[in-house]
């Protein structure tokens, strides 16, 4: 089949792989060039040992602090908060304890092969040096926090993960640099990735290598006709044929989406970071400052201090004083390092649903239209399987998890 993926980012060059290995001809779209795509920006990390939606306890266990916080791990910008609101009323209702064990157990479903077909990819196209297999740590700086997280370490070691507790010593010999630290897990099996924007990049090259075709526009409509789906873009003198159209366009996907009779509750939750010369930091791994919203993580292009969540849409300028106010926590767990400017900073718009699962199916209207959008905060741990996902929907097999849980169809029930 010749098939039209409108979106480059990581989600969209892992499922253009997935579908040259099934011998289909590929069209990429994307005007590419702008920064602002997560997929470029994010913090590197394979999570698939985080099972947890965001609606969760343990958000609303630090939510009050938060919200009182300006600058803290998740506002909403005043003035954005009419546009949000019927996305923060499914939020909310996200929060019951039925939707959230449901949500752990979608997350969980996806996230156990998220891993296995990064590797698969990985392996296939000689790219294994991209991965970096040396756990990731959560840490706490209040031991109280750690505790009541005692029961869902104890699920996740239910469910088969590596989760480690770190006595104070382990830590210092993992991690000498951290310091006030309450309490340390690592989580041995996680991993991360070189750099991501130059995995993408890497991933997108190959797959024009592959023989995929790339048309550097923007689509502004997808039009269903009997024989084919016709993409028009910002070229009006383009008009570009298919028989299958995979939309990966990101935080960008809901207009398009729309045409197809699909109202998807897609927002943007906006991230920040700042990324310093490569060891700076002094960190071996990546660390996650629970209750705090931030990470870090010691990428080949530099260390990269990111996280935190903004609700203002996808066209306010960004406000690096959260970026500023992120490093300034990070001097409570690393008290020596000599923070200086960073040498780069950041802000990027994830694309999320409130129930926290992507958005993986056909449309409502047109079977040959397929959604691969939503990921949120998971966009690079999910994206292989993901491929894998579309690559079976597109010939109508069934693929490698049950797709009921990320249906395009499950807003309107
Ligand atoms: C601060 C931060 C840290 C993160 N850390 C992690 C992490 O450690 N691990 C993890 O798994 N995830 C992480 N994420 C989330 C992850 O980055 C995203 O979920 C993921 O990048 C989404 O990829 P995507 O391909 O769906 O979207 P995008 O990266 O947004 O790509 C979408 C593409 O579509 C294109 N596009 C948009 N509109 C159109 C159109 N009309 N026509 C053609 N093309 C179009 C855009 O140009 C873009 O290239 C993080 C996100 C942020 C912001």
């Amino acid at each position: 089949m010749r098939i039209a993926i409108v979106g480059a980012g990581i989600v969209g060059v892992n499922v253009a792989h997935a579908l040259l290995d099934e011998g289909h001809q590929v069209i990429l779209i994307d005007a590419l060039g702008w920064d602002g795509r997560p997929s470029n920006g994010n913090a590197g990390w394979i999570a698939h040992t985080d099972i947890l939606p965001l609606a969760s306890p343990k958000v609303w266990r630090n939510l009050p602090r938060w919200l009182l916080d300006p600058l803290g791990p998740l506002t909403v910008r005043p003035a954005y908060l009419p546009q949000i609101a019927p996305w923060l009323m499914r939020f909310f209702l996200a929060a019951t304890p039925g939707r959230i064990e449901a949500g752990i157990e979608a997350i969980r479903a996806i996230n156990a092969q998220a891993l296995p077909a990064w590797q698969k990819r990985l392996d296939a196209l000689g790219l294994q040096h991209h991965l970096r297999e040396h756990g990731v740590l959560s840490v706490w700086r209040d031991r109280n926090a750690f505790l009541a997280e005692a029961s869902f370490l104890e699920r996740q070691r239910g469910y088969g993960m590596a989760v480690e507790t770190l006595d104070p010593s382990d830590l210092k010999t993992l991690e000498p640099a951290l310091q006030n630290v309450a309490a340390a897990v690592l989580y041995p099996d996680a991993c991360h990735v070189s750099d991501p924007a130059n995995l993408a990049s890497v991933l997108f090259d190959l797959a024009i290598q592959r023989g995929a075709e790339h048309v550097s526009e923007d689509v502004i409509a997808i039009e269903a006709g009997d024989a084919s789906v016709r993409l028009r873009t910002d070229n009006a003198s383009r008009q570009i044929q298919a028989d299958r159209v995979i939309l990966s366009a990101g935080a960008w996907s809901r207009a398009l989406a729309k045409q197809f009779g699909d109202g998807i509750p897609l927002d943007t939750e906006r991230g920040y970071n700042a990324t310093f010369a490569p060891g700076s930091l002094g960190l071996n791994r990546p660390v996650g400052y629970q209750g705090d919203g931030f990470v870090t993580t010691p990428l080949d292009t530099g260390d990269r201090v990111g996280g935190a969540v903004e609700f203002a849409g996808l066209e306010a300028a960004p406000n690096h004083r959260r970026t500023e106010a992120m490093v300034e926590k990070l001097k409570h767990f690393l008290p020596h390092f000599d923070v200086g400017q960073p040498a780069r900073r950041w802000m990027g718009f994830r694309p999320s649903i409130p129930d926290s699962l992507p958005v993986i199916g056909t449309a409502t209207r047109d079977e040959r239209i397929v959604y691969a959008f939503g990921h949120g905060h998971y966009g690079l741990t999910q994206s292989a399987v993901t491929a894998d996902m579309i690559a079976a929907i597109v010939v109508g097999r069934s693929g490698p998890i049950d797709l009921a849980p990320y249906s395009p169809q499950r807003f309107s029930r």
